[in-house]
C-alpha cells in the first residue's frame, strides 16, 4: 500500500492492491481473555474499582500504516507519492467487553480521554508525523471493526483533508478578524441558544448551524484551546466535565440511532513549520479542538450518500430539541 496525492484537491489517499489478511477467528474477541496476550500493548492506564486496567492502547492487529521507515516522499511526474508510514493503534475504552462510553462511569470515560491525550502527546514527539487522528466508528452501518468498545488512532505523515480545510479556514478568519472562528461560533450559539444541547463546566455540546448529517453534534471547550492533549492532560475536575458531557451526548444520540462516527480534531504537529501552507504561525490562536459526532441514520442513509453536497433532512434546531428531550 502507498499514499498518493490527488493533485487537484491535494488530498492524500491510501491505495494499492491489498492482500486480504486471514480473517480473525470469528467469535473470540481479540482484546479479551487469552487472545489479548499476543497484543502489542503501548500504554495502559490503571484500573478503577478493581478492574485490571481502565484504558489501553495497542497496535492495530492489521494496521493500515506501519511505524518503521521513512515516508520517502517523491514525485512521479506531476504526482506525489509516499510510503504508508505511520502509527495505527486501537484504543480500548474499557477492560470490560460490554462497557461502552455511554454506559461507563464518568471516571472511566475520563481515563479514556486521558489515554487519548497521552497518545497524541507521545506521537507528536515523532517528527515524521504531521497529524494524529482519533476516531470511533460504532455500529455496522458506520463500519465498526471490533465488538470490544474501542476507538482507533492513526498518526500520519500528512494532515487529513477535512482538518486541512478547518486549519485554512481558521487561519483565514483569524487573518481578517484576529479572533478564533470556533470561539466566535460558540459565543453566538450561547447568545442565541437555538442549537445548544448542553453546557457542562467549560464544555458545550451543540448541533452545528449547517450539519452534514441529521443530529450532527459537536463538543468543544468554551474557553479557547487549540490542542486537545493540553486539555486532556490538565488538572482533575476539568476533564471530568468533558467525560460527563461526552457520555451524556452519546446517550442522547443513541435514543435516535445506534450507529455513529466520532472524530477528534486537534491541532497538527507544530514541529513542522511549512512556509507554503503557513497554517502554523497563529495555530495556537486560530484553531480550537473539538469532537464531532456524526450519527448514521439507516432510513436517511440514502438521502445523504450523495456526498457532492451534504443533504441533511433534519434541521439543527429540530435535532437539538429532540436530543435535549431525550430520556437519559
Ligand atoms: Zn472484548
Ligand atoms: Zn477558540
Ligand atoms: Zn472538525
Amino acid at each position: 500500500m502507498e499514499l498518493r496525492k490527488d493533485p487537484i484537491t491535494r488530498s492524500w489517499v491510501i491505495t494499492g492492491d491489498d492482500v486480504p489478511e486471514s480473517t480473525p477467528h470469528a467469535g473470540a474477541c481479540p482484546f479479551c481473555g487469552d487472545s489479548a496476550k499476543s497484543l502489542q500493548v503501548i500504554a495502559t492506564l490503571p484500573g478503577l474499582d478493581g478492574s485490571p486496567w481502565s484504558a489501553r492502547a495497542v497496535v492495530h492487529p492489521s494496521p493500515i500504516y506501519r511505524i518503521e521507515g521513512e515516508p520517502a516522499r517523491r514525485g512521479d511526474g506531476l504526482y506525489d507519492r509516499m510510503g504508508s508510514v505511520g502509527a495505527h493503534e486501537v484504543l480500548l475504552e474499557n477492560s470490560r467487553h460490554d462497557r461502552h462510553l455511554w454506559n461507563s462511569s464518568d471516571a472511566e470515560v475520563e481515563q479514556m480521554l486521558r489515554l487519548m491525550a497521552q497518545r497524541i502527546q507521545d506521537l507528536k514527539r515523532d517528527s515524521r508525523f504531521k497529524y494524529v487522528s482519533i476516531f470511533k466508528n460504532h455500529g455496522v452501518s458506520a463500519g465498526q471493526e471490533f465488538e470490544h468498545p474501542t476507538s482507533q488512532l492513526t498518526a500520519t505523515t500528512f494532515v487529513p483533508r477535512r482538518v486541512l480545510y478547518e486549519l485554512r479556514a481558521g487561519r483565514d478568519y483569524y487573518d481578517t478578524k484576529e479572533r478564533c472562528v470556533f470561539c466566535d461560533i460558540m459565543a453566538q450559539e450561547e447568545r442565541q441558544g437555538l442549537r445548544i444541547l448542553e453546557i457542562r463546566g467549560d464544555y458545550a455540546a451543540f448541533c452545528p448551524y449547517a450539519p452534514r448529517v441529521p443530529y450532527e453534534t459537536w463538543i468543544l471547550p468554551r474557553t479557547h484551546e487549540a490542542s486537545f492533549e493540553r486539555t486532556g492532560s490538565s488538572r482533575v475536575g476539568n476533564v471530568t466535565d468533558l467525560a460527563a458531557l461526552l457520555r451524556r451526548t452519546l446517550q442522547r444520540i443513541r435514543t435516535i440511532t445506534e450507529a455513529f462516527h466520532l472524530v477528534l480534531h486537534t491541532s497538527p504537529n507544530s514541529q513542522h513549520r511549512s512556509g507554503t501552507l503557513g497554517y502554523w504561525k497563529t495555530i495556537d490562536d486560530d484553531y480550537h479542538w473539538h469532537i464531532e459526532i456524526l450519527p448514521v441514520l439507516e432510513s436517511k442513509a440514502k438521502s445523504y450518500t450523495f456526498k457532492e453536497v451534504y443533504y441533511s433532512p433534519v434541521a439543527s434546531e429540530t435535532a437539538v430539541k429532540r436530543l435535549r428531550e431525550a430520556k437519559i
